[in-house]
C-alpha cells in the first residue's frame, strides 16, 4: 500500500516536472483599456514548486544565483511573478507567432530584479559604488567570466532596476518642479521630442540628487525603450503600497509589461542584433516587437498619434534628423514609428513577418538613413509579393519622413 503510494507520487511528480508546473500568482497586467491592475494569472513551465524557477526563466534578486521563493516578501514576489508571466508571454510570441528557432533554442535565462549594479563586460557586475542604477532595465550579452578574479561565465540576462521616487519639489531645473506630470509631458512632446523620456527625466533626477554630472553616457546608454514605451510605464500608482501621487516620478521597470517585452525582444533578436550598445536601429526594432506583443489598440493609437504628428498643431509626419543616429538619441520614437507605419502599409500580418526578416539585413550599428533603409528595401525584394510596387509605397512613406 505504502509502496504503491510512493510509486504513484513518484510517477505523478515525474509527470508534472516533464510537463512543467503551473501556479497561480498575482501579477501586474493591463486591462482592455490599458490600465495597470494586479490580477491573478497562471504561471506556466515552472520546474520548482517553491521558487520562481522555470524551464526558460529563473528570477533572482540582485546578484543572487538563487531564484526568489514563492513565500518571500510581497515586494519581491509581485516583481518576480510579473516578470516571469510577461517574459513567458513574450517568449511564446517569438516561438509560436513569428516562429523564431533562435528564441525556441535559448537556454534558461537568468532574470535579475532589484539590481542596481552597472554591467561590466569583464566582471559581470561593476563595483557596487559605481553610480547605482534605478528606474530602468537592460539586457546583457553572455560573458566568459574571469577565472583569475573568480568571475564565473554567465549567459544572456535581463536586469530590472529598482524604482527610485523623485519628488517634483526636488527637481529644480527650469522651474519644472511646479509643473504637473501632463504639463511636463506636453513640454517633452513639443520641445524635446527627439530625446528619450528616460534621458529627459534622468537629467532632472541628476539635477535633483547630485551636484555633479555623475551619470555618464554609459549609464544612460541602455534604457527601457522609446519614450512611448517608457511613458506607458510612468505610473502614479504603486500596486503594493497603494501609493498614489502626481508629484512623484518613478519607473518600476519590473512591473511594466511593455518594458518586459522590450527587453525580451532584445534577447530574441540577438541572433542578428548584437547586444553591444544602444542605437536607434536596435531600440526601434525592440520597441516594434514590444508593441506587437502588447497587442493593445490603446497603445497602437498612442503610437500613431505621437509618431505621425510632431507636436499638437503640426500636420506633418515626424521628420528624420541627423541627430537620431547618435547614441544619445537612440531611444527616440522615430524608428519605432517608422517601422510601425511600414507594417500598416504592408498589412498587419505581412508587416510583422517582414520586420522579423528585416533583422537579418541589418546590424546593431546600422545607420537609419543608409543601412536601415537599404535593409528594408532588400527585405522587400525577398519577401514582398509585388516588390516593385511595395518598394515604391515604402519609399514614398520614407520620403514623407524626410528620408
Ligand atoms: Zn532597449
Amino acid at each position: 500500500m505504502k509502496a504503491s503510494f510512493i510509486l504513484i507520487t513518484l510517477l505523478f511528480s515525474t509527470f508534472s516536472f516533464a510537463q512543467g508546473l503551473d501556479r497561480l500568482a498575482e501579477v501586474v497586467t493591463r486591462t482592455d483599456k490599458n490600465k495597470p491592475i494586479v490580477d491573478e494569472v497562471l504561471l506556466t513551465d515552472l520546474i520548482s514548486s517553491e521558487k520562481f524557477e522555470g524551464k526558460y526563466f529563473k528570477i533572482v534578486s540582485g546578484k543572487s544565483d538563487e531564484a526568489v521563493a514563492f513565500n518571500d516578501s510581497v515586494e519581491l514576489t509581485l516583481r518576480a511573478a510579473t516578470t516571469y508571466y510577461h517574459l513567458t508571454r513574450a517568449r511564446q510570441y517569438f516561438v509560436e507567432k513569428v516562429k523564431s528557432e533562435y528564441a525556441a533554442s535559448l537556454p534558461q535565462m537568468v532574470i535579475r530584479i532589484e539590481l542596481t549594479n552597472q554591467f561590466s563586460e569583464l566582471g559581470h557586475f561593476a563595483h557596487d559604488n559605481l553610480t547605482p542604477q534605478f528606474n530602468n532595465a537592460l539586457t546583457i550579452p553572455a560573458g566568459e567570466g574571469l577565472a583569475s578574479k573568480g568571475v564565473t561565465p554567465w549567459g544572456m540576462e535581463i536586469w530590472f532596476r529598482p524604482k527610485k521616487r523623485i519628488h517634483l519639489r526636488d527637481i529644480q531645473t527650469n522651474d519644472l518642479g511646479n509643473q504637473e506630470f501632463h504639463v511636463l509631458m506636453t513640454r517633452f512632446r513639443n520641445q524635446i521630442h527627439m530625446q528619450s523620456l528616460t534621458r529627459f527625466l534622468a537629467q532632472l533626477v541628476i539635477a535633483a540628487t547630485t551636484s555633479t554630472d555623475t551619470l555618464t553616457k554609459d549609464a544612460l546608454i541602455r534604457t527601457a525603450g522609446s519614450s512611448i514605451i517608457m511613458e506607458a510605464g510612468y505610473q502614479f500608482y504603486e500596486p503594493i503600497s497603494k501609493f498614489f501621487s502626481r508629484k512623484w516620478y518613478w519607473l518600476d521597470s519590473a512591473l511594466v509589461p511593455e518594458i518586459i517585452y522590450h527587453e525580451y525582444a532584445h534577447a530574441a533578436l540577438s541572433d542578428h542584433l548584437e547586444l553591444s550598445h544602444s542605437t536607434a536601429t536596435i531600440e526601434g526594432m525592440a520597441d516594434f516587437f514590444a508593441g506587437q506583443i502588447a497587442n493593445s489598440p490603446k497603445l497602437a493609437k498612442k503610437i500613431r498619434k505621437y509618431n505621425t504628428f510632431n507636436g499638437k498643431d503640426a500636420t506633418k509626419k515626424q521628420e528624420y534628423m541627423l541627430q537620431f543616429e547618435a547614441t544619445a538619441y537612440a531611444n527616440t520614437d522615430f524608428v519605432f514609428g517608422m517601422l510601425w507605419e511600414l507594417k500598416n502599409i504592408l498589412g498587419a500580418e505581412k508587416g510583422e513577418a517582414f520586420m522579423f526578416e528585416l533583422r537579418k539585413k541589418i546590424t546593431t550599428n546600422s545607420s537609419v538613413r543608409v543601412d536601415l533603409i537599404e535593409g528594408i528595401l532588400s527585405t522587400c525584394e525577398e519577401v514582398c509579393e509585388t516588390p516593385f510596387l511595395d518598394k515604391l509605397r515604402i519609399l514614398k512613406a520614407l520620403n514623407l519622413r524626410g528620408l
